[in-house]
Formats: C-alpha cells, structure tokens, sequence
C-alpha cells in the first residue's frame, strides 16, 4: 500500500475561554488556536490523518512537511513505518566504507556519519566490523540522537571513537552528552545553537572537559562563514571545516563559500564580513 500523497494543513482558528489571550512563552499574545493536518493518501485509496507538533511555529512545520518530508514518503510503503523512520541519506555499508579508505589511501583521514540509522546493537556490531578501517570517528550511529546512555555504549564495546551534537540545541544537552561519557568529539551547530554567542560555550565545554570539537556545518550561505570565523578563533586544536559537497548553480556569497586547496579562507570585513547578492536571492527564493 503505497504512500500517493501527503498534505499538511495549518489552520488557525480564533477562540474564547473566557478569559485573556493565552500568551506563548516567547511573549506574543495567542489570538488562535493553531495545528497542523496532516493528511495520507495511498494508492489504494486509503485515507490517513494525523499531526505535526507546531505551537508557535506552525507555519514552519507545515512547510517541513510539505517540501521535506512529503517528497521522502511518496512512493513508499505506508505499513513499514519503521523503514520510513529509519531511512537518512548517508552512506553507511561496510563495503561503502571500505571503498572510501581504498580511494583514499591508509592515512588520509575519513569518518562515517550514519544520521543515526541503527539501534544501539546494531551501532555495537557496525563499530566492530569498521575498526578496521581506521575511521576519525562513526558519527550519530544509533537511534535517537538523544539516547546519550545508548551512544556511550557504542563508544565503549564498538572500539572507535564516536561524534554527536548536531541535533543538541543548548550547553545543556552538550554537558548531559559528556557527562554520560558518549562521545570522542563534540559537534555543535552554529545555526541550531543559537549563533555564535552558544555555540562558543559549547567549545568552552570541550576545552575544560578535554574533548575535541568539530562544528557541524552543512551549509551554504552565512551560518557557514559564521562557522569558519568560529573555527578561526579556535586555538586548541586543529579544527576541520565541514563543506557539503556541491557545486551551487549561482552563490549569493559568491565564491567564498568554496574551499580553495582543502583551505577556506575567513572575510575580514565587519560582522561576517559577506556582501550578500540579494539579486541571487530573489532569483532563487521560493516564496
Ligand atoms: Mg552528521
């Protein structure tokens, strides 16, 4: 039964409870009671409904739906919800891994990221049969990202180091994830940490708990450049600049978003110090 269509509906609607407007923890006066219909639809004809958790952010989570994870779903089994849980977009074989180390040769660094894609047994079992391939880390191997006890495991029987964070949000979560002792290397997100001002208390963290960091950044446009100033004020280590591969049609931070040599350089200009083409935006804005 497969999966033909899926729409995600944010409706608002004003109500009364006889009292004032609710107020959202953000401060902004509730006037509507929002949520997100998310309707299934299988070839069969098989009708499903259920809900996205929006709150404040309704709009948000109905576009994700839409643009993100409808296009995932559509042509997939609707009874194998467990398949669709666990599918991300890495590659993650023994004989993909294998075929990495060969290409590049016994001492050019690799990792293995896996977005979490295996249970905590399963991540034990992986780890064991990747020793062998001299890995920097295996990145988020099990499932959920949260389940720190479960990774610590990994790290303790797999016998490799492990590299988590990018689904942590706050210096919290960060001290919970080395207090469980689940990780070689740190990787806070610029952009999901909240800027520059949080993600620098998470590299305060890795240095005084002696844990290296590697920040997470698969992007392109600014929270990259913001990433390699990070980078750049960081002097305790070596730190690596993460660039997802690709070759964008048109920049609108021009061509300082490419590594040159293996090396980015850093804008010295004020703030990030990009100039942002905003004809770029426009051309390729969605809505
Ligand atoms: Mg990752």
């Amino acid at each position: 039964m497969k999966i033909r269509k899926v729409e995600a509906t944010h409706v608002a609607i004003p109500y009364q409870h006889g009292g004032p407007l609710s107020v959202f923890g953000i401060g902004t006066t509730r006037a509507t009671m929002d949520s997100v219909y998310i309707r299934v639809d299988t070839e069969e004809g098989v009708t499903g409904w259920g809900e996205a958790f929006g709150f404040g952010a309704c709009p948000v989570t109905a576009a994700a739906v839409s643009r993100v994870v409808a296009p995932l779903a559509i042509g997939r089994e609707a009874e194998n919800v467990g398949a669709l849980v666990q599918d991300k977009l890495h590659e993650r074989t023994i004989d993909t891994v294998a075929a990495a180390r060969e290409t590049a040769g016994p001492d050019f660094p690799i990792a293995l990221d896996t977005n979490c894609s295996w249970t905590v047994e399963q991540s034990v079992e992986m780890a064991k049969q990747l020793r062998c391939f001299n890995l920097s880390w295996l990145e988020e191997p099990s499932y959920p990202p949260d389940d720190h006890a479960g990774l610590a495991r990994v790290r303790r029987e797999g016998g490799i180091p492990t590299a988590a964070g990018e689904n942590l949000g706050n210096i919290n979560d960060f001290r919970q994830i080395l207090d469980a002792g689940a990780v070689d290397v740190m990787q806070p997100d610029v952009n999901k940490m909240g800027g520059i001002t949080e993600i620098r208390k998470a590299i305060a963290l890795g240095r005084e708990r002696g844990i290296a960091v590697e920040p997470h950044s698969p992007f392109y446009g600014p929270g990259l450049i913001a990433t390699l100033h990070v980078i750049a004020a960081m002097s305790e280590q070596d730190v690596m600049g993460e660039f997802f591969y690709a070759d964008l049609e048109q920049s609108p931070l021009g061509d300082m978003i490419y590594p040159r040599d293996g090396y980015f350089a850093v804008p010295d200009g004020p703030g990030l110090g990009i100039e942002v083409d905003e004809k770029i935006l426009q051309r390729y804005r969605v809505a």
